[in-house]
């Protein structure tokens, strides 16, 4: 079946202050939607066809040459961002679906054990910061979780993500199973941040849903 626009979780406007309504609106319904149509476009009559963006994502290297680079571009943009607006919520939001704050229980514990601390001077916060810089360009900031629980951040260029990893090698980053990843292409942020980068990544961790990527981290563990 082709990939459809999902449906955000939450209003355009919902995460304002920290993401603007008419970013939002542009971001999803321009840029998301194109990757949607262009990798079906691509995806048309081939093996792949009817797999999971996941699968697509794992597997593009198995369709012809021709295939790579509008399939890994342009399902690597629907998966990145269709984790993207299901892993924020509004910092007003109800139990479960609420932005920001820290995370909990085994995702806490996890977090702790990989990274010293969650927002302690050299613990995750900072590591993600400092990766979120070190993109040059355009490109995806994640946080993994391998078989076991191990966490890990990495960093990709473009609409790579980890779950290529057999497909592109360390281009993936670390190759573990995305739970949160945050956008750090200039049209994520540029309206209401401009050039500020280091803004908008610090701004993020207000609606940052918790609750979700604690849901990813027990599937993917
Ligand atoms: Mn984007």
């Amino acid at each position: 079946m082709p990939f459809e626009l999902p449906a955000l979780p939450y209003a355009d406007n919902a995460l304002e202050p920290t993401i603007d309504a008419k970013t939002m609106d542009i971001h999803r319904t321009k840029h998301h939607q194109a990757y949607v149509t262009n990798a079906n476009k691509a995806l048309e009559g081939t093996p792949l066809a009817s797999a999971s963006v996941e699968e697509v994502c794992r597997r593009f290297k198995e369709l012809p040459a021709d295939k790579h680079g509008p399939v890994r571009n342009n399902a690597g943009g629907h998966f990145n961002h269709t984790l993207f607006w299901n892993t924020m919520a509004p910092a007003s939001g109800g139990a479960g679906q609420r932005g920001g704050g820290a995370p909990t229980g085994d995702l806490a514990a996890a977090i702790n054990a990989s990274f010293g601390s969650f927002d302690a001077p050299g613990g995750f916060k900072e590591k993600w910061a400092a990766a979120a810089v070190a993109r040059f360009g355009s490109g995806w900031v994640w946080l993994c979780v391998h078989k076991g629980g191990k966490l890990e951040i990495c960093h990709t260029a473009n609409q790579d993500n980890p779950l290529m990893k057999d497909a592109i090698g360390d281009a993936a980053g670390c190759g573990g199973t995305p739970i949160l990843g945050l956008d750090v292409w200039e049209h994520a942020y540029y309206l209401n941040y401009q050039n500020r980068r280091p803004d908008y990544v610090t701004a993020w961790w207000n609606v940052v849903n918790w609750a979700k990527v604690g849901e990813g981290f027990a599937k993917g563990k």
